[in-house]
């Protein structure tokens, strides 16, 4: 679906100045082009990648963790987990709208012939331990045998407070099973959250981060665990295709993400609230905010109409004509844009 309709940037490129539709829309950047042409590579598959190297270990460290894996989606990364974790006839124990459950084509179950029980997710974006718990199963030959416990955080762009993902593990834990975090926006997480990688990777076994979201690179996500899981994935990654050689390059773009792109997510957030907050002050219509993202519902339903003009003035919003549109703020869009954007907000709602 693309809803774009012209004004073409004034560097001539044809392209939405504004796209809102998520934050994997980000172009790397010259300097971060520049570290990639840069980038000494060598063939990852033998380990001799010195920047693919380098990345994994950074990220192992960062988030106290014994190894990583560099791979190519935050999908694969995921799949990787719960492949190297779980078993067949296994389950894993996951929330109902997270993506593991909700947007990833059913891949465990597809690849790795193990059951996903869904559970309701909490108004916060935690998943409650009595649920958790409740749903362990006993050791009795018509059940699955339950294993894995997934977690997300930020959850459609709620950062879950350390306490209930603690909760969450710990019921996890006592029942014997193991913890993944899918932190795609694991580092709007830890911005929106005030605390350190280690505070919030620490609380699950194993931890799924991408770099091509807020962070902004062209590619690329980073499974990091205990290094026996890690050397699993490893293996899984070979299996499913995903193993690259000259990975450096895209490497290297991760390494210049973690130094120069983490402390901006701030910006982000603080973006998406003086849109909220704009979008509210007009009496646009329901508004939410969460980290970087903004969830709005146009009053009287304008869905399509507010979409066409906004297209018109070279702002791409994503689909749906009920209920609320997310609008997600990212590197992309600076200072300018923004008031940019709520003028043109405010021509349709006023
Ligand atoms: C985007 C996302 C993923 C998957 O990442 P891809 O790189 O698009 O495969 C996984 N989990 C969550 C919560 C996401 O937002």
């Amino acid at each position: 679906m693309n809803h774009y309709a012209g004004a073409a940037r004034a560097d001539g490129v044809n392209r939405p100045r504004i796209d809102l539709r998520s934050d994997t829309v980000t172009r790397p950047d010259a300097a971060m082009r520049r570290a990639m042409a840069d980038a000494e590579v060598g063939d990852d598959v033998y380990g001799d990648d010195p920047n693919v190297n380098r990345l994994e270990a950074v990220l192992a460290e960062r988030l106290g963790k014994e190894a990583a894996l560099f791979v190519p989606s935050g999908t694969m990364s995921n799949l990787l987990a719960l492949l190297s974790h779980c078993g067949r006839g296994e389950e894993v124990i996951v929330g109902r709208a997270y993506h593991i459950a909700a947007d990833e084509a059913a891949g465990a179950s597809v690849l790795g012939s193990m059951a996903l029980t869904t559970l309701p997710v909490d108004d916060d974006g935690g998943l409650s331990p009595e649920a958790i718990t409740a749903e362990v199963k006993p050791d009795d030959s018509h059940k699955p045998i339950s294993r894995l416990v997934c977690l997300e955080n930020t959850f459609q762009g709620r950062a879950v407070p350390l306490a209930r993902m603690q909760a969450a593990a710990e019921a996890a834990r006592a029942e014997g099973l193991a913890t993944h975090l899918d932190g795609a926006r694991f580092f709007n997480a830890i911005t929106a959250l005030g605390c350190t990688a280690n505070d919030l990777a620490g609380i699950t076994d194993s931890v799924s981060i991408c770099l091509s979201k807020g962070l902004g690179t062209p590619v690329g996500s980073v499974l990091t665990g205990p290094r026996d899981l890690i050397t699993r994935a490893r293996r899984w990654r070979k299996m499913l295709g995903g193993g690259m050689r000259q990975a450096g390059v895209l490497a290297a773009a991760g390494l210049h993400a973690l130094e120069h792109n983490v402390h901006r997510l701030a910006e982000d957030h603080a973006n998406a609230v003086a849109l909220a907050e704009a979008l509210t002050g007009m009496e646009a219509g329901a508004v939410r905010q969460a980290t970087n993202m903004v969830f709005f519902e146009p009053r009287g339903g304008v869905h399509d109409e507010m979409r066409n003009r906004l297209a018109a003035s070279g702002i791409l919003l994503g689909g749906g004509t009920q209920g609320a549109i997310r609008l997600v703020l990212h590197k992309d869009i600076n200072g300018d844009d923004l008031d940019y954007l709520i003028e043109e907000f405010r021509s349709i709602f006023a």
